[in-house]
């Protein structure tokens, strides 16, 4: 969500403006929910493994002491003692690592596929039109490169998280058995390297944000040049499209860059502070087992338990740092699913029989731009319409005002009694079916693009496929013919007839058309055309460019817009005889 410019105090520009704090909607809870749904069990186990485990350098750390106090003891019994330990800590060591290995990973890889199951779901909720005013690029980055760094960043480093608060924890209470005073000067000498590492977390969740905002504009830009790819070649624009490529890829690399070598930095500031500890602790203790205050043993164990306090101090910072950069990306994604999760609920649309009725109805797409004005009709049940209209004369965006595709509108629109805006949208997808001048096909056969993945008895599958006109291309070809990505194996007026096939089939009571038989030759589309006319009970709304008087006879009425309003209306023989603009347009074609 943008911060208005007006919350910034105008006063003092220096002053740091805290980032609003994520608010937990509906949206995000789900997605955080998603991680730990039927995964409890593994997330608990991980974090009992991680408990366990995070006690190894200090079980180390003490043996070793052990056995250097043992050889100047000159103690034949604390060796063996010292050995036992290492015999039963290997083994056990091994077990629980691996342990630990498996199980985080089971979490960890089930938690991310949760994840991002959740907001496909969340997605497929959204409403036609809120989606269509969205870049897809963005949620295609949010379910892979963000999707990549949550898992990494928020599920793994969870449990590290614990494993390391606990690892300096077991070594701070080891210390502070063996000497109160040592372990003191470890925390004074710790005290730089902390507040080092403190001050520059915040850096990196900064660079963390801009990355995953890059990626987003860089996986846009790569959908969209590879979308265009023909009319690239076709307009020998491979030059440009590298000059973009190359903005968004240099771009994203560079953020990436800046991301790594930061925290670079903080590895090498607390690896040197690290060393700068342990180099103190170790001359320190030398001192103190010089003047007999603590053991030889004790030096090697002081000195080597400030790994397990360094390690933590210097990966804690990085890892509640990109901890909450994740978190970060998951409010991200959770903020544009929220937007217009209007599906279901709402009124819904018992029954078409009252028809669709509009009333002075206006919509824009931008404020001041009226694309449709004041536009009344009553469309009856049953009935069949033809929309024609000079381009950009405002069909498609009627067609998809009656799809529920904008809110925005002035004046009414009811479907089935139903204004639209209240509709249960699922009800109102029942309903109301729309063929498009693009057609989409999924990379998959010809009939589960038919059925869209549902069952349907055969019956039903070759009645679409006759009265879509598919029978040759079914028989030549078979059912199960792939269609390949988009329908690249098909022509185009084969796609146009299974997107027809594919609204026949879902019984919709009404059909909304868009040119859809702009990719026809003319025998098939006037058969086309004629099957959609022929559709007892169902009513047709169908934007047309044919303007084929046999075809516009068959219709009951014919409305015609001019520059967004509804300049005429009438059967064809009426229109005709009117000799309006509907008869200028028809004799210009
Ligand atoms: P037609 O189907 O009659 O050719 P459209 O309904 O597609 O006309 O377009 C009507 C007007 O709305 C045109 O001026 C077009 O440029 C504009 N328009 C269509 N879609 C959008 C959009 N998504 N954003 C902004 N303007 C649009």
């Amino acid at each position: 969500m943008e911060t208005k410019a007006i919350n910034k105090p105008m006063d003092s520009p220096k002053k740091k403006v805290k980032p609003p704090k994520p608010v937990k909607s509906v949206a995000s809870r789900k997605l955080f929910a998603a991680f730990f749904e039927r995964n409890r069990l593994s997330f608990t186990l991980a974090l009992i493994l991680a408990a366990i485990s995070s006690a190894d350098n200090s079980i180390i750390s003490w043996i070793l002491g052990s056995v250097i106090d043992a050889i100047g003891a000159s103690s034949r019994s604390g060796l063996t003692r010292a050995a036992i330990a290492t015999a039963i800590f290997l083994p056990a060591y091994l077990i629980v690592d691996s342990l630990f290995s498996i199980i985080k990973s089971r979490f960890v890889h089930k938690g991310i596929a949760q994840y991002k199951s959740a907001a496909f779901s969340m997605l497929c909720r959204k409403g036609i039109g809120a989606f269509s005013q969205e870049s897809t690029g963005g949620y295609l980055s949010a379910l892979t490169n963000d999707a990549a760094s949550i898992e990494e960043n928020y599920l793994n480093r969870t449990v590290s998280l614990v494993f390391n608060v606990l690892r300096f924890a077991f070594a701070l209470g080891m210390m502070l058995y063996y000497s109160l005073i040592m372990t003191l000067i470890v925390i004074g000498l710790c005290l730089v390297p902390i507040i080092a590492t403190l001050a520059m977390g915040g850096g990196l969740t900064k660079r963390e944000k801009t990355v995953s905002d890059k990626n987003e504009a860089f996986t846009s830009r790569v959908k969209d040049l590879l979308g265009g790819f023909s009319v690239i070649k076709a307009f020998k624009a491979e030059k440009q499209a590298n000059a973009l490529f190359n903005g968004e890829n240099t771009d994203v690399e560079e953020s990436k860059r800046s991301r790594r070598a930061y925290s670079g930095i903080l590895n090498s500031l607390s690896g040197v502070s690290g060393g700068v500890v342990q180099f103190g602790i170790f001359i320190i203790g030398a001192i103190f087992a010089i003047n007999g205050r603590i053991t030889a043993g004790t030096v090697i164990l002081f000195v080597n338990l400030c790994n397990c306090l360094i390690g933590p101090i210097s990966v804690l910072p990085e890892i509640i740092a990109s901890r909450g950069a994740a978190k970060a990306l998951v409010y991200k994604l959770a903020d544009k699913l929220e937007d217009n999760q209007s599906e279901s609920g709402g009124e819904p649309i018992a029954s078409l029989e009252r028809g669709i009725e509009v009333k002075a109805l206006g919509f824009g797409y931008e404020e001041d731009k009226p694309v449709l004005h004041n536009l009344s009709y009553r469309f009856e049940a049953g009935k069949k319409y033809a929309l024609v209209g000079f381009s950009g004369s405002g069909k498609t965006t009627l067609l998809n005002l009656l799809m529920g595709m904008h809110g925005s509108y002035t004046g009414s629109v009811r479907v089935g009694g139903v204004e639209i805006n209240e509709a249960d949208k699922n009800s109102l997808y029942e309903s109301v079916s729309l063929i498009n001048q693009s057609v989409f096909l999924f990379d998959d056969t010809i009939r589960n693009n038919i059925t869209m993945f549902s069952e349907f008895p055969n019956e039903a599958v070759d009645s679409a496929i006759r009265r879509a006109g598919l029978e040759r291309v079914i028989a030549e070809r078979g059912e199960e013919y792939l269609c390949g990505e988009n329908g690249v194996n098909l022509s185009g007026g084969e796609r146009q007839r299974i997107s027809i096939a594919r609204a026949l089939i879902k019984n919709a009571s009404v059909l909304l058309v868009d040119e859809a038989t702009s990719a026809l030759d003319n025998e098939t589309a006037s058969l086309i055309s004629n099957e959609i006319l022929a559709l007892s009970g169902i009513t047709g709304i169908v934007v047309t460019h044919r303007l084929e008087a046999s075809l516009l006879k068959k219709y009951d009425a014919i409305l015609m817009l001019k520059n967004g309003e509804l300049a005429e209306v009438g059967s064809f023989d009426a229109l005709m005889d009117k000799k309006g603009q509907f008869y200028s347009l028809f004799t210009v074609q």
